[in-house]
């Protein structure tokens, strides 16, 4: 494959420098490896032949057998088209031109047989084919045989320099033919004999001339599996590699703080799944490896108990730890229910973020490294190279995402001995994702609610019952209740009639007066500060209904809070409205969930709501946001710091394959984990160029 990839598209027959430059810039394509890679995107039957008798302008393709009859051109100067009358001998079909007029007039013949392939449409009660694949039935023979015609993505661009789909058809081909069969195989025999898989040269001939589609699903097949497999190798390799070479703190006991924490302090019983992911935790901080883990947990599974525990371990252990969120009103809200919880226990906690005091900080950096203080917890604050350990031992990071991976490397610095590394986050991710991802974490998840939540009951109701809504909101306040209202964005664009902040506000507040009710509001052109004044009103109970963008924080946790409405639904991803509405429904009061739409919503929106309606169980949403919108709009997936660029496998339907390849590349690593071994050359070159050129394999954490 690397010899491919250094043949340079210019030097291909029918490419040349303009050419080249078009194809750079549009598609990226520099070399004959790009270009082969640029797959189709969709095949067409070539083995059907129709008889013109039985086409109409529905169909999407035909294809008949048949001769030009008679040619005219109709019309003046610009309006000139090229029509040609075509029979099977049975029926008539008109073939009609508007471009390229001069050149393909003088080349069609009489008295020959050809084929034809296009679109039929219907003009004056006509079946006509605009624009058609014109081929004589004798040029068939000799050619890279398809039985199947592939379709190609271009541009604009460059269809206007006449390279289309067919186009690019023909420069896979010449490029297949002037390779001659000497495409280098990039997967060792022994794996493609093992698992069966088509070598490379067949596979890429066949994905772009199939000769059946069996052969096609055999290529398609392996192709999908080298691509996953590889960045499985790639992902598992880094992990190895870090358990071989890395030494972690190794937490052997388990101590007075968290027993006597335990024993006193514990306010409810640990779900079943809160003990199995602790335990999963100790296992791995036990080990004297560094852990990395990821520990996903539905919104309120109890996640920070879990943290706060494995913070006490460390205690225990002789280690500090701390914990980071991505906003300030997220680290105080967890200062305040990790001190409630320690009460009366000989720990020190801090806070740290922007807006704490120098002198205050002062202390918090004397009292970090003289080992005073135990548990730190903060914002971005905490990545200052200015905050330094006595001896960090673990670092909790909530709600992941936020933070950058090179914010994340950082933590490393902290100390000689890497700190071990939870990450934990309340977007659900689905399995394929996560396995591609956060690879290379080991993954905890907890998958049971405390006891006694009632679920969040969720409706969908269209504009026309909003009186009905604003009635219902202000039952809950006499209740009692606070209530949220998001919507979509702040500014109206002018093409797009959405209700936006300030309107909804405006219609709110008349509804709501000032004499009886107070209505936040907190957007993101507020100032942080002004921002977190007003989330605070909210939290403290000072206003009943905060009207908001999608800014408010996730992981905020004002349990008072029972009522979210969502307006406008239909502008919302699945994973966003399930984040908003895990805003609710932290309390013991029953939550409700209140999804309005206009009357026009897509298809796919239709969906998300339905979906949103049916379930609260975030991993289902998460499969169905993953296979409605496919992997690269997933939340998370830009952040990551891996930016995949599958040309052929799909996260969202291709699961099996990839646990495929994960398995056999995992059961490779075990025999040889840093792929040392002589068997594996091949395996190790690949994986080197690839985490090369292909994909940014920032080191998570
Ligand atoms: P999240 O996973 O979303 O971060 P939290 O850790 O904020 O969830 O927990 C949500 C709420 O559930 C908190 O008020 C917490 O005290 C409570 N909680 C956590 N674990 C349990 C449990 N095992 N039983 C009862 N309540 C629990
Ligand atoms: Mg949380």
């Amino acid at each position: 494959m690397s010899e491919l990839a250094g043949l340079d598209i210019k030097f291909l027959a029918g490419v040349g420098p303009k050419r080249a430059a078009i194809l750079n810039k549009e598609l990226s394509i520099y070399s004959y490896e790009d270009l082969l890679y640029h797959f189709p995107y969709k095949y067409i039957d070539r083995t059907k032949f129709y008889e013109i008798s039985e086409i109409h302008s529905k169909l999407p393709y035909i294809q008949v057998r048949g001769e030009i009859t008679s040619i005219e051109v109709i019309g003046e100067k610009r309006q000139q088209r090229l029509v040609a009358h075509f029979t099977d001998g049975k029926g008539v079909l008109e073939l009609v031109w508007f471009k390229g007029i001069k050149y393909i007039k003088p080349s069609l013949k009489p008295n020959t047989e050809y084929i034809v392939f296009g679109k039929p449409s219907e003009f004056n009660r006509k079946i006509n084919v605009v624009h058609p694949e014109l081929e004589e039935s004798e040029a068939k023979n000799g050619k890279l045989n398809a039985s199947l015609q592939s379709f190609y993505l271009t541009t604009e661009r460059m269809k206007s320099s006449f390279i289309n789909s067919k186009a690019i058809h023909k420069l896979q081909e010449n490029a297949l033919q002037s390779l001659n069969g000497k495409i280098p195989e990039t997967l060792p025999a022994s794996l493609t004999k093992k698992i069966g898989l088509i070598n490379l040269h067949e596979a890429l001939t066949q994905i772009h001339f199939p000769s059946d589609t069996e052969v096609l699903k055999k290529a398609t097949y392996r192709l999908k599996f080298e691509e996953l497999f590889y960045i499985q190798l790639n992902i598992l390799k880094m992990k190895m590699k870090r358990k071989v070479l890395y030494r972690g703190h190794q937490f052997t006991k388990i101590g007075a703080n968290f027993n006597q924490f335990f024993q006193t302090k514990l306010p409810f019983e640990l779900t079943n799944a809160q003990k199995r992911v602790i335990k999963e935790i100790r296992k791995d901080v036990g080990s004297g490896k560094q852990m990395n883990r990821l520990l996903q947990g539905d919104v309120g599974s109890g996640k920070t108990m879990v943290g706060l525990m494995c913070m006490l371990i460390g205690l225990d252990n002789g280690c500090q730890s701390c914990l980071m969120a991505p906003t300030e009103i997220l680290a105080t809200q967890h200062m305040e229910s990790i001190s409630e919880y320690l009460e009366g226990l000989d720990i020190k906690v801090a806070l740290l973020t922007g807006s704490t005091k120098q002198k205050d900080r002062k202390i918090i950096h004397e009292q970090l490294l003289n080992g005073e203080l135990h548990i730190l917890i903060g914002t971005h604050a905490l990545l200052e190279d200015i905050v330094q350990f006595n001896n960090l031992g673990l670092v909790i990071i909530d709600e992941q995402h936020r933070f950058g991976v090179a914010q994340r490397a950082r933590l490393w610095k902290k100390n000689n001995v890497p700190p071990h590394i939870l990450v934990m986050t309340a977007t659900p991710i689905p399995r394929t994702l996560a396995m591609t991802l956060y690879g290379d974490l080991d993954v905890s998840v907890i998958d049971e609610l405390p006891p006694g939540r009632k679920p969040i009951q969720t409706v969908h109701y269209f504009e026309k019952r909003r009186k009905q809504v604003y009635d219902f909101m202000k039952k809950q306040i006499d209740l009692g209740r606070q209530i949220y209202l998001v919507y979509p964005m702040i500014k109206e664009s002018e093409k797009m009639d959405f209700k936006n902040l300030e309107e909804g506000y405006e219609s709110v507040s008349e509804y709501f007066p000032s004499e009886k009710y107070s209505i936040s509001k907190v957007h993101g052109k507020m100032k942080p500060a002004e921002k977190e004044a007003e989330m605070q009103r909210f939290a403290k109970g000072e206003t009943q209904i905060m009207v908001a963008t999608t800014v408010i924080e996730v992981g905020v946790n004002i349990p008072n809070a029972s009522v979210m409405i969502i307006e406008s639904t239909e502008r919302f991803g699945l994973s966003q409205l399930h984040q908003l509405r895990g805003r609710v429904g932290r309390g013991a009061e029953q939550s409700y969930c209140i999804l309005m739409s206009s009357y026009k919503i897509s298809n796919e929106s239709r969906k998300r709501i339905e979906t949103m309606v049916r379930t609260n169980d975030g991993f289902e949403i998460a499969e169905v946001d993953l296979k409605l919108r496919g992997p690269g709009d997933i939340e998370g997936t830009q952040q990551s710091g891996i930016s995949y660029d599958l040309k052929i496998a799909n996260l969202g339907k291709d699961g099996q394959i990839l646990q495929y390849a994960r398995d056999i590349a995992q059961e490779i690593l075990d025999n040889d984990p840093l792929l040392d071994k002589e068997e594996n050359f091949t395996l190790a070159k690949q994986v080197k160029r690839l985490s090369k050129t292909k994909i940014n394999w920032s080191v998570i954490s």
